[in-house]
């Protein structure tokens, strides 16, 4: 009797119109906030950012129980949340959370751009019809620790030359996938030292995308990328603030400061102190040549651009090193993703904190021959997708070939 009594209040159920499912209970998820009204098939939410933990802008969910010609509008809002920093208290500008065009999949892999999407006042709208019962829904194509973790995994599977490692665990526990890429018998203390990060801003998914095509050009069939396994050790770390992307956080500006401004004497975070040692024995070995430290920009930098310390501050031969490369590597971007033609000046004038800066801690600890440099990609064109993203890091990894191998080799 009990079981039949369940049956049928189940049919009941089953009967009624299905109801718009939020999910946010899984690893990078983020959403405040949310409203569903069932009838205009509406989702309305805020990102989740923890203020102190970085700006609240990334948000990312899965929306379940959509029929599949439904059209699913999306009505995101900034953050209310008050920003530490800010004097007077003030809520981060609304617009880092509102690309021109969020992001989409229906099976958590292929991620697509929705059409553009329309301000209306505090909001942003946008439309999808994802046609499939569930879709994940994002401020860009995220990459969490575990797309890391699973990344390095299937490079060093596919590849002899690739090795998954780990640069450390983070404070929160957590490991931070890294991968060591060398080939053949060549000594290590005759190899270039090539090191690639992103995310140390946990909201700049499209910087891990960046990584990950550097990566994939790598371990690629080029003779060019077979030159640079086979004349350079190269680590690759995708993700550096595991936590603060595990967590949905933005990272940027946290409290005590963010990991791109933590490159001091004494370091805050693991990451960044566990990096410091791998890099300091590359200094001591004389083979620090290439740091590159992946980032995106601010919405309205349509183009890509190098972040570099202005050239007063910097000596022979760093400064025409650092020139020639960037110049090479912007020729190269530029022909797959737009580009400014300069790069922008980091430094005195750009942050208090400009010594504890990656690129620049690098370059001034670094030898004299140390290229440090941060790669911002925009992440707001149409051209910021996960294909756009992997083939500025192709570019970006045929790019440092190219200028080793005008190098002295060890
Ligand atoms: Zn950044």
């Amino acid at each position: 009797m009990k079981l039949i009594a369940i049956c049928s209040a189940l049919v009941i159920l089953s009967t009624r119109a299905p109801a718009l499912v939020v999910e946010t209970n899984f690893e990078g998820a983020s959403a405040a906030d949310v409203k569903i009204d069932e009838s205009a098939h509406s989702v309305s939410f805020r990102p989740a950012g923890d203020p102190m933990r970085g700006w609240p802008c990334w948000w990312y969910f899965k929306v379940s129980d959509l029929k599949p010609d439904e059209t699913l509008t999306l009505r995101l809002r900034g953050s209310s949340a008050l920003m530490p920093r800010s004097e007077p208290k003030a809520p981060l500008a609304a617009s880092w959370a509102m690309p021109d065009q969020a992001t989409y999949s229906t099976d958590g892999k292929t991620w697509l751009h929705t059409e553009p999407g329309k301000r209306e006042k505090e909001w942003m709208i946008y439309t999808l019809k994802p046609g499939a019962a569930s879709a994940f829904v994002a401020w860009g194509p995220p990459y969490t620790p575990e797309t890391a973790t699973e990344f390095v995994r299937a490079m060093s599977a596919k590849s002899p030359h690739a090795k998954a490692q780990e640069l450390c665990q983070s404070r929160g526990g957590r490991p931070v996938p890294m991968l060591r890429v060398a080939e053949g018998d060549r000594p290590v203390e005759k190899r270039f030292g090539v090191w690639v990060e992103a995310r140390q801003h946990a909201w700049e998914s499209g910087s891990s995308w960046v990584a990950q095509g550097f990566t994939e050009w790598l371990l690629g069939a080029e003779a060019d990328a077979a030159w640079l396994r086979q004349h350079a050790e190269i680590f690759i770390v995708p993700v550096m603030d595991v936590d603060n992307t595990a967590a949905g956080n933005g990272g940027k500006d946290e409290l005590p400061q963010d990991h791109n401004r933590d490159w001091s004497d004494a370091p805050h975070w693991t990451e960044v102190a566990t990096a410091q040692r791998k890099i300091g024995d590359w200094v001591k070995q004389g083979r620090m040549d290439v740091f590159l430290d992946l980032h995106n920009p601010a919405p309205g930098d349509k183009k890509a651009f190098f972040y570099a310390l202005p050239a007063d501050l910097m000596k022979e031969p760093m400064l025409g090193l650092r020139d020639h490369f960037i110049q090479v590597a912007t020729q190269r971007i530029g022909e797959v993703f737009p580009m400014l033609d300069a790069p922008k000046n980091d430094g005195p004038k750009y942050h208090p904190l400009w010594r504890q800066i990656s690129g620049t801690w690098v370059s001034m600890n670094g030898n004299p021959h140390t290229v440090g440099v941060c790669l911002e990609t925009s992440w707001n064109t149409p051209s910021s997708t996960t294909t756009g993203y992997r083939s500025v890091g192709t570019r970006l990894a045929s790019a440092v070939r190219a200028y080793l191998g005008e190098r002295p080799v060890r």
